[in-house]
């Protein structure tokens, strides 16, 4: 959920100046390594095991975002299914997060299609499900379109949802009947006024609304993401008599006193695990999500 500050952060964060602060000193990357469990595979599958271990499932992902050619779509593609095949191989308990930017949907949306049928059917090899990320809205509608496609013909696909837009709740009336995993989210990019809430109190009021009506549907199946106290207690009180599916999701390295406590309770959890080299973009979000993130860096860059 996007503040007037964070909506100025996430510019700031564009400029070449800042790309190269964070990315090449040491000081941001040591904050990346906060939100990101490494840059290789092995990396992030080490962190995996121990996040089972701790009693969590896991989301992968690997990052990358906007891809602006055919090569590098492919190559994303590949990198997943060679997570996908590492799950096998390590049995960790395990599914996947993609982004259709990624998979080149703004090159041709024909190659992210193909792509995600690959993705999806090693995922069903595999015996894992696969979760598509929701990007900016430009691309809201291809993404639900894409969910739509894939997950009928596969049955393993989950879809992100994000509580500022107003269009989520007719959103979820939609893809709830098709029985994958939906994520419910505040949502993390600046969007127009015309579409989005941008002040954090409208935002939780309907992400509030949104766990309700996920929760009243017997077919759906709600993963909650969020770190908000409020939202996840409430979230608690709707679950008491729930027999159908139902997890709550975190981010990798935020609030994990309370991630333990959750899994004390018997609360299934799932953490997302973002790992490889493209992580500038994700931790820009980090960032503008929490003013504090920033004055961390501040400090760390100058040695304060
Ligand atoms: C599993 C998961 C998947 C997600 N997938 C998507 C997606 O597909 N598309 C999308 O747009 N967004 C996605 N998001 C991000 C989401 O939209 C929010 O931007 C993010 O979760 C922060 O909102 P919050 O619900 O934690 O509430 P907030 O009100 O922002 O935070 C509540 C508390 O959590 C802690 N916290 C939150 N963020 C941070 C941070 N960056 N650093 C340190 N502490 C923090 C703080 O203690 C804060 O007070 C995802 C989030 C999760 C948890």
């Amino acid at each position: 959920m996007i503040s007037a500050f964070s909506k100025v952060m996430l510019k700031a964060t564009d400029l070449r100046l800042s790309k190269w602060l964070f990315t090449d000193l040491s000081a941001g990357r040591k904050l990346a390594l906060r939100f990101v469990a490494g840059e290789t595979l092995d990396e992030a599958v080490a962190v995996a095991k121990e996040l089972n271990k701790r009693g969590m499932t896991v989301s992968m992902d690997h990052l990358g975002e906007s891809v602006t050619d055919v090569g590098s779509a492919r190559a994303a593609r590949d990198d997943y299914l060679a997570c996908l095949d590492e799950i096998a191989a390590t049995g960790l308990d395990a599914n996947v997060s993609v982004k259709l930017t990624q998979l080149g949907l703004a090159l041709d949306r024909g190659i992210a299609i193909e792509a995600m049928r690959q993705i999806a059917g090693r995922a069903a090899e595999v015996g894992t499900t696969v979760t598509i990320d929701m990007e900016d809205s430009p691309y809201t509608d291809a993404t639900l379109d894409i969910y739509e496609l894939i997950q009928k013909e596969f049955g393993n696909v989950g879809v992100a949802v994000q509580a500022y837009l107003y269009r989520t709740s007719a959103d979820i009336s939609r893809i709830a009947p098709l029985g994958g995993h939906i994520r419910l989210c505040k949502g993390a990019y600046a969007e127009p006024d015309r579409i989005a809430m941008s002040r954090k109190e409208h935002v939780d009021a309907n992400f509030a609304t949104l766990t309700q009506q996920l929760m009243d549907q017997d077919d759906a199946k709600p993963a909650i993401a969020s770190h908000d106290d409020r939202l996840i207690d409430l979230a608690r009180k709707l679950v008491v008599d729930r027999a159908a599916p139902f997890e709550f999701q975190m981010l990798y390295g935020i609030r994990e006193q309370l991630q333990d406590e959750l899994v004390r309770q018997g609360h299934p959890l799932r953490i997302y695990v973002p790992y490889g080299s493209e992580w500038y973009p994700y931790l820009t979000r980090r960032l503008a999500e929490r003013p504090a993130n920033t004055l961390f860096f501040m400090r760390a860059l100058f040695g304060k």
